[in-house]
């Protein structure tokens, strides 16, 4: 029977602040120049968290969540070269305009009229297929697990953005200010771009993880009153650079008071707090600022080639069914996971 003829379980948004549904929806057909995947697992992303809780609305409704997508070629549409069908690949997540001055530099996560953005707000990968542009699926070797292979679709590929943002050099004292997927990710982008790396978190599992990745301290922000302090005395002056990922009030004033002369500031966390700050911290201290969302294509290549070779890896904590959303996400939120919960249809 073909998959045409049938439907496929699929998690979706109804409206912010209710939880998510899991509905019964036709399976796509790849339009030409499509490839239709066959979903093998999608990580659970604390923007799908965001998402549910109207924290990120872009105001779409009714269509299937989640970002973090891998599987298997199963389909190809008009135009597309056969032999993509049974290949494993990761889903980039943004399909642009294809002609704004962005799209035109591979910027497509700027594109200001993006014609997709799945799990976003077009269809994602909490479900048991997808149809992308071709041009959007990025062939994983065949030696990668795919459950690996989802989490740089999001975490990796964001880290590996930022990391190339912040220009790390070999020397440079690199803080990353939360160990969740992204902030995992990030330490091992920085280690191999040359950095010392200091994680701040809550310890616990996520703590060891980061040491076994090669951060060189480790700050547990339940033990340490004054995390600047304590950068400024481990680096000497204060760090060349920072990530910051939680995105509060008091994490943001920290990270901008352990930057040295000329440090640069990360930021990818958000929360509903404001960031407030007073000029002359930027100013006497030439800081720049940074604003890093996403990332390109060639992040995403970036990060597959990186997990391929194993310089960077993505701990898994646990691979649980679709039906399952609501217990991944619910373990998600309440945080101090050993690695990432992957859904699998
Ligand atoms: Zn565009
Ligand atoms: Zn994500």
């Amino acid at each position: 029977m073909s998959p045409s003829s049938m439907t496929m379980k699929a998690v979706q948004l109804v409206s912010p602040n209710r939880p998510f549904a899991l509905r019964a929806v036709s399976i796509p057909e790849p339009e030409a120049g499509e490839v239709r995947v066959r979903i093998a697992a999608c990580g659970v992303c604390r923007t799908d968290l965001h998402i549910q809780d109207g924290l990120l609305d872009l105001g779409k409704r009714d269509f299937t969540v989640g970002h973090e997508i891998a599987g298997t070629v199963d389909a190809c549409g008009a135009g597309v070269d056969q032999t993509w069908e049974g290949r494993k690949v990761v889903v980039y997540y943004y399909v642009g305009c294809g002609r704004c001055r962005y799209c035109r530099m591979g910027d497509d996560h700027l594109c200001p009229q993006p014609k997709a953005q799945p799990g976003f707000s077009s269809d994602g990968g909490y479900a048991e297929y997808i149809t992308v542009p071709v041009k959007n699926c990025v062939p994983v070797p065949e030696h990668v697990d795919l459950a690996e292979a989802a989490t740089m679709g999001c975490a990796g590929s964001t880290a590996v953005h930022a990391g190339r943002m912040a220009a790390i050099h070999p020397g440079d004292w690199v803080v990353i200010n939360g160990t969740g997927g992204v902030g995992l990710a990030l330490l091992q982008y920085a280690r191999q771009a040359g950095g010392r790396v200091i994680a701040v978190g809550r310890g616990g599992a996520r703590a060891q993880i980061a040491l076994e990745m090669g951060a060189e301290h480790i700050i547990d922000v339940l033990e340490t009153p004054d995390v600047a302090s304590r950068v400024r005395e481990l680096t000497g002056e204060g760090a060349d650079a920072v990530f910051e990922l939680l995105g509060t009030q008091a994490a943001m004033s920290s990270a901008l008071n352990m930057l040295r002369r000329r440090g640069r500031m990360v930021m990818l966390g958000y929360t509903t707090d404001a960031f407030q700050s007073h000029p002359i911290d930027f100013i006497v201290r030439e800081i720049t600022l940074l604003g890093s969302v996403g990332s390109t294509l060639d992040d995403l290549y970036e990060a597959i080639e990186l997990l391929a070779r194993g310089v960077m890896r993505s701990p898994i904590s646990e691979v649980l069914p679709l039906e399952s959303f609501d217990t991944a996400l619910m373990k998600t939120r309440q945080g101090g996971l050993d690695g990432r919960i992957v859904l699998s249809p």
